[in-house]
């Protein structure tokens, strides 16, 4: 009788709208192409809506089938771009991208951003019916939900590639890099990417006075120590790369040191391997979640599996910096 209802429910759903929406993040395209291609095998047409809430708004938007998803999976970006709408924030704005799922007698709607994103699809829900879930599209792994956002592993990967790269040149020059990484109010990619690169030290916005700390350790270096990493969350109290730069200089003169903002690199690049399979999962049981009728909820993982949370729960959480990660951070760097 389930299985009845399920198919029934299965045939209801005819056409669909996906869109990208607020900070792009790779992986959002292994995303699409998943919801296109799902929706394709339950011959659910499904269409993309071009620069987010934007192309909601104004009815911009493209055919979606399996040939338009080929050979995107491995790109990072989106094909659909992305863009952060202020009109979507007014009333007129959500009538008008209200009419436009009329228009297209949309079934459902998949929206493949961060928590702003999803606050937005609670506020169009009450101008239409149509059934909206989420897909977790941002770099900050910062949503509660699910253990892995769209593009965080790729993101912390770039960051590694780069401190590689650096440690390269910081060797053969005997110098002090202070590279600064994102987490405006967390220092999860800080100390991730400070374990992987072999990093000598961090500093993140959840622990207070850690420049002083800094300081005595640059003079307690080991002398045979030719290279030296210092990782800052750009969050860090300290200020930011430059000004870790500076003091340093001020309190050991003889140290050449210079610094590196990674910056926007870090939302680029084709996403790896993990981010690819991720996001396809996120992007198949989105699909999924529309035939079940689900509606409102963002798609995560949590333990290897599928898990559906509710829009308004969905929200930013800074995740703990594990006590034992900064120890062993501390032994490995000496
Ligand atoms: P990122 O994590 O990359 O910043 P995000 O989805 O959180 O992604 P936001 O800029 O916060 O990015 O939100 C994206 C868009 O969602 C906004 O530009 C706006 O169009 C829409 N939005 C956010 N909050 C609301 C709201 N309260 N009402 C209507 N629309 C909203």
């Amino acid at each position: 009788m389930y299985f009845i209802d399920y198919i029934r429910r299965k045939k209801v759903m005819k056409k669909i709208g996906v869109l990208t929406s607020g900070g792009d993040s790779p992986g959002m395209n292994a995303c699409i192409r998943a919801v296109v291609r799902t929706a394709a095998y339950y011959n659910i047409q499904t269409i993309g809506f071009i620069r987010g809430y934007e192309g909601l708004i104004d009815n911009n938007y493209i055919e979606l089938n399996r040939s338009s998803v080929s050979g995107i999976i491995q790109r990072g970006g989106t094909i659909l771009k992305t863009a952060r709408s202020d009109r979507f924030k007014t009333i007129e704005g959500l009538q008008k991208a209200a009419q436009t799922i009329l228009q297209h007698q949309l079934d459902g709607l998949v929206i493949i951003g961060g928590d702003g994103s999803f606050k937005g699809a609670i506020e169009l829900s009450k101008y239409t019916d149509v059934k909206i879930v989420g897909c977790p599209g941002t770099i900050d792994n910062d949503l509660i939900g699910t253990d892995f956002t769209i593009g965080y592993d790729t993101a912390i990967n770039t960051v590694v590639d780069a401190v590689d790269k650096l440690r390269d040149t910081a060797e053969s020059h005997d110098r002090i890099f202070v590279v600064e990484v994102m987490g405006r109010d967390a220092g999860l990619i800080a100390l991730r990417s400070a374990i992987a690169s072999g990093a000598e030290a961090i500093l993140v916005p959840e622990i207070k006075n850690d420049l002083d700390v800094l300081i005595q350790k640059v003079q307690a270096w080991r002398k045979d120590k030719s290279s030296k990493i210092i990782i800052v969350a750009e969050g860090d109290e300290s200020g930011g790369a430059y000004k870790v730069a500076e003091i340093i200089k001020q309190h050991q003169p003889q140290h050449d040191v210079r610094v590196t903002i990674l910056g926007h690199i870090q939302r680029g690049g084709n996403p790896t391997c993990m981010e690819r399979v991720n996001a396809s999962i996120m992007g198949y049981h989105a699909v999924k979640a529309l035939l079940d009728n689900k509606h409102l909820v963002m798609i995560g993982i949590v333990d290897k599996k599928p898990t559906y949370t509710p829009f308004e729960k969905a929200t930013k959480h800074i995740q703990e910096l594990h006590p034992d990660l900064l120890q062993m951070l501390e032994i490995l760097s000496c």
